[in-house]
């Protein structure tokens, strides 16, 4: 173990392990710290839906969303949830989100979005294609969003057409087509749109795979280790205390996922990352053939298929940094699977444990990459919220370009962490 590395970065989720992925390819000595264990459950990078979507470029605060939202609180059964609390910070994220949830900033994001996904989906083929890497299941088959209802789906016409012309391939299907598409699939949904070049991945076999690929060429690991405190001296970081002593790098990048606010505090940074609660059940799929995922869009579920196993993930509950199950939420993702897939033997599921993972919110839906203003050697990577499996390679890319001072391979004006 180096005395001292080129860059330590904080958190093994999918963002920190990809960044050091593509800060390792570029000769730098690298360590990764984390209080869990890389590819485990503990983790929001472990059993969330795994897309790689490339058509998830409107960001989550968008018009409309407010009274969308607004009125899904009132449903204890809805995708959406703020447990009420009296907390400034919590305050300031709804009252920018507000703001950001407005034509202009969407169209500002749109393209950005989509460069960041299109480059990120050309990194898992690179990813994929490392030799070193072993298989994490990417697939690529499509993503399917169905809707049970006429006026869902003519709404979200207009989320197709904005979609086709930033470049996203995209079909909207008959209840027939659907079929055609998915014959696993027996839906009363009244159509859909198909996004053909969205792929999915197994998230937690990503993670353990390129765990064991990084300790394989040469990262360090330090799991089980919280970052508790760091020592500064002339508007830079010289070294982070974990639980098991001290280390000193050049350069530092902090990639704690919904956690990331709490250990930027210890800086003196305040940053806008709201965790947003999410669950996901996998079962045995007496089902095994559905080979396409799909969106159930009026009920925000995701459908995942995994060979002989198969997953459902949604709800989106902003209840700080706690990872406990509410059941009766886990049961309405269920029931919306009843509502859409009735075909679907889901006994199996009702008595499974479900799985709580974090996403990091920010409220404009833009990540935050990028160099801090107050620290000259402190990278930030984090804030990636529904997108984070999505855009994990090209943030790791985007990490390492700016450590070395090249241009970014995207633009990143938008995601300067200082910007709210
Ligand atoms: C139900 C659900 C479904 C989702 N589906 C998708 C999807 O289909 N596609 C998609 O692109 N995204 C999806 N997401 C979002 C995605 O999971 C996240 O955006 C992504 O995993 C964030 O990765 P991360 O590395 O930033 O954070 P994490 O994976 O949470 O990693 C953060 C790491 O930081 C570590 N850490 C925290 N505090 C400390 C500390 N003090 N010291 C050291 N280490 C620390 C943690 O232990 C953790 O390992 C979904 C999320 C959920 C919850």
């Amino acid at each position: 173990m180096p005395t001292k590395y080129d860059v330590a970065v904080i958190g093994g989720g999918a963002v920190g392990l990809c960044a050091a992925y593509y800060l390792q390819k570029s000769g730098k000595s690298v360590v990764v710290v984390d209080k869990s264990v890389p590819g485990t459950a503990d983790q929001s990078s472990y059993a969330n839906a795994g897309y790689v979507a490339p058509s998830h470029i409107i960001p989550l605060a968008s018009p409309g969303i407010v009274s969308k939202g607004l009125r899904w609180m009132m449903n204890p059964d809805s995708p959406f949830y703020i447990h009420p609390r009296l907390e400034w910070q919590l305050v300031k994220w709804m009252w920018t989100f507000w703001r950001s949830a407005n034509p202009k900033t969407v169209e500002r994001a749109i393209p950005i979005l989509a460069a960041l996904c299109n480059e990120s989906a050309r990194q898992y083929d690179v990813l994929a294609n490392d030799q070193n890497i072993g298989e994490f299941g990417l697939e690529k088959r499509g993503l399917l969003m169905l809707y049970n209802t006429e006026k869902a789906f003519q709404a979200d016409h207009k989320v197709a057409e904005t979609a086709i012309k930033a470049g996203v391939p995209t079909k909207l299907l008959s209840p027939q087509e659907i079929q055609e598409t998915e014959p696993a699939y027996e839906t009363p949904a009244v159509g859909a749109i198909y996004y053909t070049d969205d792929w999915h991945i197994s998230p937690s076999a990503f993670c353990g795979q390129l765990f064991s690929a990084l300790q394989k060429s040469g990262v360090d690991f330090h799991p089980q280790n919280k970052t508790l405190k760091f020592d500064r001296e002339n508007g830079k970081i010289r070294a982070m205390h974990i639980d098991s002593g001290e280390i000193r790098a050049q350069e530092f990048v902090l990639a704690a996922g919904s956690w990331t606010t709490e250990i930027a505090k210890t800086l003196g940074l305040t940053l806008a990352i709201q965790a947003g609660k999410g669950y996901s059940v996998t079962v045995q799929s007496s089902q095994s053939s559905a080979k396409v995922p799909a969106i159930l869009t009026e009920r925000k579920v995701a459908v995942t298929p995994y060979g002989d196993k198969i997953r459902f993930a949604g709800t989106l509950e902003f209840n700080g940094l706690n990872m406990e199950i509410n059941q009766r939420r886990v049961r309405a993702i269920l029931s919306a699977v009843s509502q859409y897939l009735p075909n679907f033997d889901l006994s199996e599921a009702y008595q499974t444990q479900a799985w709580a993972g974090l996403r990091p919110c920010t409220p404009d839906g833009m990540p935050l990459v990028g160099r801090t203003k107050r620290f000259s050697n402190l990278t930030l990577a984090a804030g990636h919220a529904m997108v984070g499996i999505t855009l994990a390679p090209v943030t790791g890319k985007l990490v390492n370009e700016i450590i070395n001072g090249e241009k970014p391979c995207v633009e990143t004006e938008l995601l300067q962490p200082d910007r709210f």
